[in-house]
């Protein structure tokens, strides 16, 4: 047998001795508190819609764990990425810079305003937007056109940059909103999977001008569906409440709207699960950060490389990730792993060889396409039961 088929075999077992016997998903949401209620309370009110007592309280709650002075609640983390971009006034035929190494979501929303995505490369520690590379692609690619910073090559305004919190693991954020203000760009940070994960007891999506967090079932709590723009300026807040509530001007019974405005906001039933995850929450980190030094601790046992964060931050562990040797490897794995049940599955396929975003510009992605080749994300959900030893 080689080396890496008893590897395989031991981190099975392992995973076994978390997780027990049966399928092992990489997600799984929990329900443990008081979601039951809080939804059949909405449901009883009547209020299951877009206004709500759970949507204001949601938005509190989420505002003030992220220490962030306002929080807007959407229907998903795709449409609060969609209308952030209309806020740092992304218009048609801009570029906005982002990463290769990311959900397709990023990529989209940039596409729903009629931009297109620049990819530049990523760190190799975070997985997350490389400060450095960024820096470089600017100084090489843009000018200042009136306070303005364009593409040289396209000569399209390059608006805003949005770097991702990878997994989780928080990205040299700050770093990069400095090279963005250098170059007049707004940061917008996507941290749809990083709630919970700090820089120096800073949380992550309180850096850039805006950011955005995601609900969906797989992330670290879920409304089913549900995402939130976050920002310290009452102004865009305001506004995006606006653009998210069809753009209706305030008024006890007509109806008048002043823009072209989305049905984007979260409805009250998903506000009240929101309720119900955000007092979990703590003790959902807890276990998930136990789960990933169980994993650590036998990856430095087997010799493998396991995904740690870097050493000022504190990571919500949303997503674990081992890195293998090269592709073959990764590939045996994944197959060896799913036909025992257990989900493992490859980092994000890059998003400059997806066919819609195959002609946009970027740098090498040296590190980008290294790791897509080798990363592979191990289960991550809060282990049955887990969440016992916290009731009182
Ligand atoms: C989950 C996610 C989103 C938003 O997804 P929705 O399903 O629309 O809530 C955006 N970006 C990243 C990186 C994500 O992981």
């Amino acid at each position: 047998m080689t080396k890496s088929k008893v590897f395989f075999e031991e981190l099975i077992t392992e995973i076994r001795r978390i997780y027990g016997s049966g399928c092992v998903p990489l997600h799984r949401p929990v329900f443990e508190g008081n979601e039951r209620r809080y939804v059949v309370e909405a449901i009883d009110s009547n209020f299951v819609s877009s206004v709500g007592a759970r949507v204001d309280e949601f938005e509190r709650r989420v505002a003030a764990f992220t220490g962030s002075a306002w929080a807007v609640a959407t229907v998903n983390g795709t449409s609060a990425l969609h209308v952030a971009l209309e806020l740092a006034d992304v218009q048609r035929g801009d570029e906005v810079i982002s990463q290769a190494l990311t959900f397709v979501a990023t990529c989209n929303a940039i596409s729903y305003r009629g931009a297109r995505p620049v990819f530049v490369d990523v760190d190799l520690d975070t997985m997350g937007m490389s400060p450095s590379a960024l820096r470089e692609w600017l100084q090489v690619n843009t000018l200042l056109q009136e306070g303005q910073c364009c593409n040289r090559q396209t000569g399209a305004r390059i608006r805003a940059c949005v770097p991702m919190h990878t997994f989780g693991l928080p990205c040299r954020v700050q770093e990069i909103v400095d090279v963005c203000q250098e170059f007049g760009i707004t940061t917008i940070e996507d941290a749809a999977e990083s709630l919970g994960s700090y820089i120096n007891g800073r949380h992550t999506g309180t850096f850039g001008r805006l950011s955005t967090l995601s609900f969906n079932g797989n992330k670290v709590i879920t409304t089913g569906g549900g995402g939130m723009i976050l920002t310290d300026d009452e102004g865009l807040a305001k506004r995006a409440k606006h653009l998210t509530t069809t753009a209706k001007v305030p008024h006890p019974f007509e109806f008048v709207h002043d823009e072209v405005g989305y049905n984007y906001r979260m409805p009250n039933l998903n506000a009240a699960l929101g309720c119900a995850q955000m007092e979990k929450l703590p003790d959902m980190l807890q276990i998930k950060a136990e789960v990933a030094m169980s994993y650590r601790n036998f990856c430095e046992n087997h010799g493998i490389a396991f995904v740690t964060a870097p050493a000022d931050t504190q990571p919500n562990y949303w997503l674990n990730a081992i890195i293998l040797e090269n592709r073959e490897e990764r590939d045996a794995l994944l197959v060896y792993a799913n036909s025992e049940g257990v989900m493992m599955r490859p980092i994000w396929r890059l998003m400059n060889q997806l066919e819609m975003f195959k002609g946009c510009q970027r740098d090498r992605l040296e590190n980008s396409i290294w790791l897509a080749d080798r990363v592979v994300n191990l289960p991550s959900c809060v282990p049955d039961g887990a969440m016992r030893r916290f009731e009182t």
